[in-house]
C-alpha cells in the first residue's frame, strides 16, 4: 500500500510502503542520484572514503545499500577540492551506490576531549559544560558563528562555519549531507543545552541557505539532499522543540524558501531512553519525511530505533570491534583472539550468510587474529557488518509480513546485550 510519496524532481525522494499499526515503525525507499536504499536500512560507516579492511565491491556483496563518510576526516585530507575533482565521494572511493556525509561538527567539537567516551556514557570521567566550554586543553572553540579547531593530524588550525560544512560537503558530493550542528553531551547544563539549541537552529537557516546557494550554482552535479540535525540531548521539551523548529525550518529566499529534505536525530543519547526520546522526535517530524538516527548501531538499539520510526541508521562500531577481534553472533558477542577459538573449526556464526562464514573458521581467524596478520581485519569486518546489514533488513521483512514483534522477542531472547554508541 503507498502511503506516502514526496513528489520531487530532483532524483531525491521518500516513499512509504508500509507503516504498521501499534509502532512508528515504517518501511520505505529513499531514492538518491545514485540509487536507490529500501528503508529501515543500516548505513556501514567509511570514515575517509574507505570502510577499513574491505572493498566497496565486497561492502556490496554483504548487502551494504549505502555508505556514510565524514566530511571533517575528508576536508583535512585529502581536501574537498580532490574529491570535487575526481566525481564525488562515489566515484573516487568506486562506490556504486548512494553515498551520506556527516557534517563534521560532532568531530570538531569533540576534538581533544574524549567525547567519544562520553556518548559511551562513561560518566565518572567527565563533568559539565566545560567539556565545551572551558577546558584549556581543548582544541576546539565554539562560537555563534562557528567552531575553530586544530587538526589532529598537523595541529594546524581551521574552522567550520555553516556555509563553510555546506561547501565542503558539497565539493566532496554524497547523496545525503547533515547540517552543521552542536552536538552537546549529557553532562553539559540544562541552560548550555538551550544555548547550544538555538545555536544549531540559527545554523541550520545558514545551511539551507548556503545549500540552496550551491545546489543553484552548481545545478549540473547530481542533487544532494539536506538533512537538519535534531539536538535537545535528554530534555523532552527541548527535543520537542528542536523537532517542531528544524521540520518548520526554511532558508531566507523570499522567492522560494526551501526546508530540509531529511532529519538527523543526533545528540548523545542514553541507551535507557532511547525509545521515549525518539517518540517525542518523531511524533513531530512530519511523516513523510526520512529520518536518520546518527551513531547508534548495536542490535538491541537498532529494534528500539525501527520501531520509534527511524529510517537508516549508521555506526562504526560494527567494524570497529572487529579490528580487536570482537565478533557479533546470535547468542551476543565472541572473542576471536580468546584461546577456546584454537580448535573452533566451525563458523563464527552457524546461521551467518557471509562470505567469511561460509569459507572459515575460527580456528583460521583466532590464528590470523594471534599472528596479527591483516586479513584478520578483513574477514572479522565482513562478518559484523554483514551480521547487522542482514539484522536489518530482517526487520524490514518482518516489518512487511507482519511479524515483526516476534522476530524481535526471538532475537533478543538469544542474544545477550552489547552496549555502543559510536561516531567516527
Ligand atoms: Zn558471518
Amino acid at each position: 500500500m503507498r502511503i506516502n510519496a514526496l513528489p520531487s524532481g530532483n532524483g531525491f525522494n521518500f516513499e512509504i510502503s508500509h507503516a504498521p499499526e501499534k509502532s512508528l515503525a515504517r518501511v520505505g525507499k529513499i531514492s538518491t542520484p545514485h540509487g536507490d536504499i529500501a528503508t529501515p536500512a543500516f548505513i556501514p560507516v567509511g570514515t575517509k572514503a574507505t570502510v577499513k579492511a574491505v572493498l566497496p565491491e565486497t561492502m556490496k556483496e554483504l548487502g551494504a545499500q549505502a555508505l556514510l563518510s565524514n566530511a571533517y576526516h575528508l576536508y583535512l585530507q585529502p581536501g574537498p577540492d580532490v574529491l570535487d575533482e575526481a566525481g564525488g565521494l562515489a566515484r573516487f572511493m568506486n562506490w556504486p551506490g548512494p553515498t551520506f556525509t556527516d557534517s563534521g561538527g560532532f568531530q570538531v567539537l569533540s576534538l581533544g576531549v574524549g567525547f567519544k567516551k562520553v556518548l559511551a556514557m562513561d560518566a565518572q570521567t567527565f563533568r559539565s559544560d566545560d567539556v565545551i566550554a572551558g577546558n584549556k586543553e581543548r582544541l576546539a572553540h565554539v562560537d555563534d558563528e562557528g567552531v575553530t579547531f586544530k587538526s589532529h593530524i598537523d595541529g594546524s588550525m581551521h574552522r567550520f562555519t555553516p556555509e563553510v560544512s555546506m561547501q565542503v560537503q558539497h565539493k566532496i558530493g554524497a547523496d545525503i549531507i547533515f547540517a552543521f550542528d552542536e552536538c552537546t553531551t549529557l553532562h553539559n547544563t540544562r541552560k548550555y543545552q538551550e544555548k547550544a539549541l538555538e545555536r544549531t537552529r540559527l545554523w541550520g537557516i545558514r545551511c539551507l541557505d548556503e545549500h540552496q546557494k550551491l545546489t543553484l550554482e552548481r545545478s549540473e552535479k547530481p542533487y544532494q539532499a539536506l538533512y537538519g540535525v535534531i539536538q535537545g540531548a535528554q530534555y523532552e521539551d527541548l527535543r520537542k522543540k528542536a523537532a517542531t523548529d528544524m521540520a518548520a525550518l526554511r532558508s531566507t529566499d523570499p522567492d522560494a524558501p526551501i526546508g530540509f529534505d531529511g532529519f538527523g536525530l543526533g545528540g548523545a543519547l542514553d541507551k535507557k531512553t532511547l525509545g521515549t526520546i525518539l517518540t517525542w522526535m518523531n511524533e513531530i517530524l512530519p511523516a513523510q519525511k526520512p529520518r536518520h538516527l546518527l551513531g547508534i548501531g548495536a542490535p538491541e538499539d537498532l529494534f528500539i530505533g525501527v520501531e520509534n520510526g527511524i529510517d537508516t541508521f549508521d555506526c562504526v562500531l560494527a567494524s570497529r570491534i572487529a579490528r580487536t577481534s570482537a565478533v557479533y553472533t546470535m547468542v551476543g558477542r565472541n572473542n576471536l583472539s580468546n584461546a577456546i577459538n584454537r580448535r573452533a573449526f566451525e563458523p563464527i556464526d552457524d546461521e551467518c550468510d557471509c562470505y567469511t562464514c561460509t569459507h572459515y573458521t575460527k580456528a583460521y581467524l583466532h590464528h590470523v587474529f594471534r599472528g596479527k596478520e591483516i586479513i584478520a581485519a578483513t574477514l572479522a569486518t565482513i562478518h559484523n557488518e554483514r551480521f547487522i546489514v542482514r539484522l536489518v533488513d530482517q526487520m524490514r521483512a518482518a516489518l512487511i509480513s507482519g511479524d515483526y514483534f516476534e522476530f524481535k522477542e526471538q532475537f533478543m531472547g538469544r542474544y545477550k546485550h552489547l552496549s555502543g554508541q559510536a561516531r567516527d
